[in-house]
């Protein structure tokens, strides 16, 4: 597994900069919600940031179309472990879909509009690193991500 030191809060806080046009054109509010002194995830940023921006683009196509609203939020969860959790708005997901939306090309959006790509890239990307995912639909989707600390801090 990819060794690295990567400090999660930056990451989400370029990813938040790089997507602040696309959220603001579609008038969606994208809220951080950042732990202090998460310690760094043993991996390298971009990876990271494939995680999270796959997630993000998932979020921004489900939410509300009225009132958008997305929060990510980042934590120290346990000595050596770090999680991040991406919760939005929109309808959720069926019990029946929960159980496919991690297969690749497994997609409900229209031709075109998606691959069914995203989530299967993830869950390797997750894997990669260590980690493990998880998913709850209540309100809206939320997606728990939990990555190992790197070993030295
Ligand atoms: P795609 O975005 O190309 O459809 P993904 O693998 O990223 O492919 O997602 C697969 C499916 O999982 C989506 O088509 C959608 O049905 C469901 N999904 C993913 N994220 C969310 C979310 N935040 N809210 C509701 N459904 C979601
Ligand atoms: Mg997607």
């Amino acid at each position: 597994s990819p060794k690295g030191a990567c400090h999660i809060n930056e990451v989400v806080e370029s990813i938040v900069d790089v997507f602040s046009v696309q959220t603001a054109a579609r008038e969606i509010t994208l809220e951080t919600d950042l732990g202090e002194g998460v310690p760094t995830v043993n991996g390298t940023c971009s990876i990271l940031e494939q995680i999270i921006s796959n997630l993000l683009m998932n979020a921004m196509d489900a939410v509300d179309p009225a009132e958008g609203r997305i929060v990510i939020q980042t934590r120290q969860e346990a000595p050596d472990t770090v999680r991040v959790r991406i919760t939005d708005n929109g309808p959720g997901i069926s019990k029946d879909d929960m159980e496919k939306i991690f297969d690749p090309f497994y997609t409900t959006k229209s031709v075109g509009a998606g691959t069914g790509l995203g989530l299967a890239v993830v869950y390797g990307l997750v894997e990669e690193l260590g980690g493990r995912i998880d998913v709850e639909s209540k309100a809206g989707a939320s997606f728990t991500i939990r990555f190992p600390a790197s070993a030295d801090q």
